[in-house]
Parts: C-alpha cells; structure tokens; sequence
C-alpha cells in the first residue's frame, strides 16, 4: 500500500457539498428551475455555436456579457464580474478577501457554501443564530459585527433553506455597521419583492462595500450552463478578477448567458408561474399538519408535525418524489424543503405528502 499523503490539516474531515440525487419522477430537491429556458434561446445558441473559434481561448474579459449584464441592471460594466456559477462567485471574493488569519461572518440557518467556501479558503467563520422565525436579530448582528470585525459579512436574500428576503432597511443596517464587504446573495433574487440592487443603483451610504451575487442556474433556467456574477464596485472586480483562473468561463456559456438577456419577459413570465405555484403550495401546507415559513424565493421550507421528517421524506421518496431532507443542518430540526415545481410536480408532491402525514407516527 502506498503511503496517503496528508491534506491540509484545517481540511481534515471536511466533505465536498453535495445534495443526493436520486432517481425519481418528481425532483424537488436542489431548487433549480422546472421549466426550460425559451426554445428561440436555444436556437439562437445553436446558431452561435458556428461562430465560436473552438481552437482558441474564450474571452478573458467576458465583455459581450458583461455589457449585456451592465445594462441589465444599469450600472457600468466595470461594476460586474463574471464565473462558473455564483459559487464561482463567492469563492473568488473569498480568495481576495478571506484567507488565514481574516473573519467572514454570516447567519444560521443559511446556505451552507457560505461557511464550507469559506473553510476551504482558509477563511475563519463567525456565525449568529436567526429567530426562531428565521429573520434576522439585529441585536445578534450588531454584537457578532463590533467584537468579530469580519472583513466579509454574508447575507443571504431570500435566504436558501429558510425563505425570506432582507429589506433594504435591513441591508442598509447591516452595511452601516460592517467594517468590510456586505455580500448580498440573491440566486433567488428575482422571486422576491426587493434586491439589494435598489441600493447599489442609488449608491447610497456603504455601497462602495456590498456585493450583489446572482446567478444563472434559478430564474434563467440554465443550470446546466454553470454561470453566475457579481455587481460590486469596480475595485472588487479587479480582486475577483485577479484572483480567477486565466479563461475560467468559456465561451460557450458566455454566449448562453448574453443570449438569455434576449429573453428577460419570458423570464419574468416564468417567474411569475412559480411565484403563483409557490402561493399554492404554502396554501395547502396551511392546512396541513405542517410548521412552515413564509417564502419570497422558489422553495418552501416545512416541518412536519406528529411525524418525523426522515419518515415523510422516505414516504415521498416512496411516491418518486424527492425534497431535501434538512432535518440535519444546523437550526433545522424536523425541517424539509421543497423547491417549487410545475403544477403537476407541486400535486404529485402535495397528494404524496397529505398521504405521508396521515399516517400513523
Ligand atoms: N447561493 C445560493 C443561496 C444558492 O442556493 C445556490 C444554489 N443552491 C447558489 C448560490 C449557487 O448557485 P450556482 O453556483 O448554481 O450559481
């Protein structure tokens, strides 16, 4: 046997992050979009794969997209960087400004990348407790804030599991009281009734300080395609962007991307059949022998009650229809959540659940 070479000792027992797919009819499970993106997208695509030098190297500076990502929003394209997915994202900005011996902050229940991208970069975690309700404590923000001192401080909007979006009083709040970057992500940010943006458009007080992540993988329906950005002041855009591998994002998905900003109505009509989807969902959940929080985002978080929610998860399963079991994660006891699906999904998922919670414990 050949002698194991050891990994960095910070990373002794972590586990990459990895949601379980399972072979089902009815997939619930990783909040991505159950509708595809519009076919003219895909024909335009196609298209435009004939135009793309394959023998050399893609746009290091991603500028067709960027542009088109600039006037989506508004801003100059030097506010906008893009990667492989928001992860891609967050882990650049903790490659520029994390790191041994520097702090990122954030907020339990949250996305757990937030703290695992952080461990693997070196980068010390702080973390407060929500309210039972799961919004935010400002009293538990303005403590963790003034004795850690983080130089990054995640906000999650709407917050994956949990629901809800932050305000931008609550946003404006925390950015007064940061003494680094307040990194707004919002891969949810279009189903929700207000973005962090509104505040970086009118560059108000700490905005030369937040970061608004986005991503592709959600409202766009193009996970496949791996591409997410950030809209920041130009300075953490030149850090991302020293920090990024050389051509990290290829042309293909440059080219997915600035083609979907052809399609931002069908976008929007998409969104809005989920919104609908998920107002049906919570509806029923009401009546059920359920605990749940209200949602601005693609998914509905839930705790069953009188049943385990390991029981109701494998029941479903039964039925072929698969939800993420977060009965495990910190803060989450008994809870499950379900990502918004077409409507027959969502009554496959109801019908299964309504059956589960009528059995006997
Ligand atoms: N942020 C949040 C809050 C998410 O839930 C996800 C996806 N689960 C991501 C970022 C990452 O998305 P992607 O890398 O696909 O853009």
């Amino acid at each position: 046997m050949g002698r194991v070479v050891p990994v960095r000792d910070d990373l002794v027992g972590l586990k990459g992050y990895h949601s379980p797919q399972v072979d089902v009819e009815v997939r619930l499970n990783t909040n991505e979009s159950p509708l595809p993106p519009p076919e003219e997208w895909l024909t335009e695509l196609s298209d435009e794969l004939r135009h793309i030098d394959f023998n050399r190297y893609p746009d290091r500076r991603v500028s067709g997209l960027r542009d088109a990502l600039a006037r989506f929003h508004d801003v100059e394209p030097t506010h906008v960087f893009c990667a492989n997915g928001s992860n891609e994202v967050l882990q650049c900005l903790l490659l520029a400004y994390g790191g041994a011996g520097r702090t990122a902050a954030l907020f339990e229940p949250t996305y757990a990348l937030h703290r695992h991208i952080a461990s693997v970069t070196a980068t010390t975690v702080v973390s407060g407790w929500r309210r039972p309700d799961f919004r935010l404590d400002l009293d538990v923000v303005d403590e963790l804030l003034e004795t850690a001192q983080p130089i990054i401080t995640f906000l999650c909007s709407p917050n994956n599991p949990t629901g809800r979006a932050e305000s931008s009083d609550v946003v404006e709040h925390v950015l007064e009281r940061a003494p680094g970057l307040v990194v707004v992500d919002e891969a949810y940010g279009q189903f929700a009734p207000c973005s962090a943006l509104d505040l970086v458009r009118r560059g108000g007080a700490g905005s030369d300080r937040l970061v608004v992540v986005r991503t592709f993988s959600k409202t766009w329906s193009m996970a496949a395609c791996r591409l997410g950005y950030l809209v920041a002041p130009p300075d953490v855009v030149d850090a991302c962007e020293a920090v990024a591998l050389p051509y990290h994002l290829d042309a293909v998905t440059q080219a997915a991307g600035r083609l979907a900003l052809r399609h931002v109505g069908a976008m929007e009509t998409r969104v809005a059949t989920l919104n609908e989807e998920r107002g049906r969902i919570t509806a029923v959940l009401a009546e059920l022998a359920v605990e749940t929080w209200p949602s601005d985002a693609n998914f509905v978080l839930f705790r069953p009650l009188g049943r385990g929610a390991t029981e109701v998860w494998n029941d479903l399963l039964a039925s072929s229809v698969l939800v993420r079991d977060c009965s495990t994660w910190p803060g989450l006891d008994g809870c499950l959540r379900v990502t918004v699906g077409t409507a027959p999904e969502n009554d496959r998922f109801l019908a299964a659940l309504r059956s589960s919670l009528e059995e006997k414990p």
